[in-house]
């Protein structure tokens, strides 16, 4: 689903690369947490899987795309496939839950049957049934993820990025929104998830791509946030 081959990233602005010599493999359907200490990387390599910036060095494939030579045409079918949950939810601040996760389909031209088909469908997979008409600020942090997560899956990614999404939560509704997200796993999409949670990486013992400095230091099948504590 995921394949990058030495890629290095040099960003104008600063000379030590953001991300040196990496490759990564990930199968379709993996659970893999992206770890690693403020500036080692992360939001590189989430930034060139959807195509917002290029590698200096390498090559990237998701999915049957290749990145480095994607026209600049084809990338937001690229992003259509792609789904995106962020630390600060993202919502729409002025529509309800329903019409946040409508708007995703909306925005791709999805018929208004399907969307009045779906909607209703996913927001019962996120727990969120009875939220439909509320809007974001009516919300828990965590109800607002769920409204997140939602809008993300609705279009059945390939693949799901999850940037810090349990950053602004208790650890509590952080654990509920990982069961979430191993639930969304388990219908087969590929789920990215860069984190700095110790303990929630500690407790689901899936897959850990360490990045130091822009390199990767560790690939763990069934790895912990730290080694040898
Ligand atoms: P992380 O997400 O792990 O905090 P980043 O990918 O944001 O790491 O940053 C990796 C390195 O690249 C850091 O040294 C950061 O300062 C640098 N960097 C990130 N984005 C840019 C940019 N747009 N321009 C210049 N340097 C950047
Ligand atoms: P419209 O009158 O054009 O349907 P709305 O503002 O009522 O506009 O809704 C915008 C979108 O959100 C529509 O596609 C609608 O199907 C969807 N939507 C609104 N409320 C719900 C709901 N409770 N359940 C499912 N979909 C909803």
């Amino acid at each position: 689903m995921i394949r990058l081959e030495h890629v290095t990233k040099v960003y104008k602005t600063s000379p030590r690369p953001a991300l040196e010599d990496v490759s990564v493999s990930v199968d379709k359907g993996e659970f893999v947490f992206l770890i690693g200490p403020s500036g080692s990387g992360k939001s590189t390599f989430l930034r060139l899987l959807l195509r917002e910036d290029v590698p200096t060095k390498g090559e990237i494939h998701v999915a049957d795309w290749d990145l480095t030579k994607l026209p600049r045409r084809r990338v937001p079918r690229l992003r259509q496939r792609i789904g995106c949950v962020f630390q600060d939810f993202r919502l729409l601040v002025n529509k309800t839950v329903a019409e946040n996760v409508a708007f995703a389909l909306e925005v791709i031209g999805k018929p208004r049957h399907t969307i009045r088909k779906v909607v209703p469908e996913v927001l019962q997979l996120v727990g969120l049934d009875g939220k439909a008409e509320r809007m974001p600020n009516e919300l828990s942090g965590g109800e607002q993820q769920r409204v997140a997560i939602a809008r993300a899956f609705v279009n059945r990614p390939l693949l799901l990025l999850a940037d810090e999404p349990t950053g602004n939560l208790d650890p509590d509704t952080s654990q509920d929104i990982m069961l979430l997200l191993e639930r969304i796993n388990r219908t087969g999409t590929t789920v990215l998830m860069a984190t700095h949670d110790h303990s929630i990486v500690d407790s689901m013992r899936r897959r850990v791509v360490e990045l130091q400095f822009g390199k990767v230091t560790r690939d763990d099948s069934r790895g912990v946030y730290g080694v040898g504590r």
